[in-house]
């Protein structure tokens, strides 16, 4: 299926935003997925128009807001392959708590994250995951704050499944979103995706420099929640792959008890008629 649609994204020219929109699109396709069996939901940002340029149900969601929607969507219809995306300062800055408790929940979406570092659409300025002594326009002596390290912050709080790539290897991204959508909870996804116009720092050859791809070693366990902290903490965060996996975990859905079999969605509101009434009468 062609997941493709006919908006032209508006992102400049290198932005990493579109590798990230292509791997999206070929994950949704490799996996077999209709486009009317996929929802994206995303925040406000330069990456938040990613919603619009899916062939599939979407929603440009509030800042840093995505989450809400994305769970909410997911609890009524269970039938969606629900993606919510995002950049760094929508997610870990004024939706940091909705990342925090939706790792926590375990509803089973994808979030894929779009981190440049910066905040793009608002011409420039430190981001959370800008690092410290980073120079933007909001911070022209370099940033004093120390940076958020999102891999680390996500197996502190138990996240299911854990990994980063890079916009630069369409390959690997194309792979991690895929086994992103079939892990059975909450997947956090981080993408190095460079703003080429306001990040002058952590440009394509600065991350092909000093990025770690897991991928290329074989000691390497995704399941061992302890190796991967200190592979993180080894390579200050900058490692591609895999990083944490645990299949064992029960999604959200998966722990309410008494959750119904047919998803909201699909219930026949007329069914019980007498309570139907009853309720528009409330609301008369
Ligand atoms: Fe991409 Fe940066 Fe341009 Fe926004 S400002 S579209 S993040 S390159
Ligand atoms: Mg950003």
């Amino acid at each position: 299926k062609d997941f493709r649609n006919k908006v032209k994204p508006n992102w400049c020219p290198g932005c990493g935003d579109f590798s990230v929109l292509a791997a999206m699109q070929r994950a949704f396709a490799n996996l077999g997925l209709e486009p009317h069996d996929v929802a994206v939901v995303s925040g406000i940002g330069c990456s938040g128009r990613i919603s619009g340029y899916v062939n599939a149900y979407g929603l440009h969601g509030v800042h840093g807001r995505a989450l809400p929607i994305a769970q909410g969507l997911k609890l009524a219809n269970r039938d969606l392959t629900v993606v919510a995306a995002g950049g760094d300062g929508d997610g870990f800055a004024i939706g940091m708590g909705h990342t925090v408790h939706s790792i926590r929940r375990n509803v089973d979406i994808t979030y894929i994250v779009m981190d440049n570092q910066v905040y793009g659409l608002t011409k420039g300025q430190t981001s959370p995951r800008s690092e410290m002594g980073f120079k933007t326009k909001s911070t022209p002596s370099g940033s004093i704050e120390s940076a958020i390290h999102p891999m680390e912050m996500a197996l502190t709080v138990g996240a299911g499944f854990v990994a980063q790539s890079v916009s630069s290897d369409l390959k690997q991204l194309t792979h991690v979103i895929e086994e992103g959508i079939k892990h059975k909870g909450f997947s956090l996804i981080n993408v190095y995706s460079p703003c080429v116009t306001y990040n002058k720092v952590n440009t394509y050859d600065w991350f092909k420099e000093n990025l770690v791809n897991l991928d290329n070693d074989e000691n390497y366990d995704a399941s061992n929640r302890s190796m991967a902290m200190q592979k993180l903490m080894e390579h200050h965060g900058l490692v591609t792959g895999i990083i944490y996996q645990n299949k064992e975990r029960k999604s959200y859905e998966e722990m309410i008890k008494g959750f119904k079999e047919e998803p909201l969605a699909k219930q026949d509101l007329m069914l019980d008629r007498e309570h139907f009434d009853k309720l528009v009468a409330e609301f008369a």
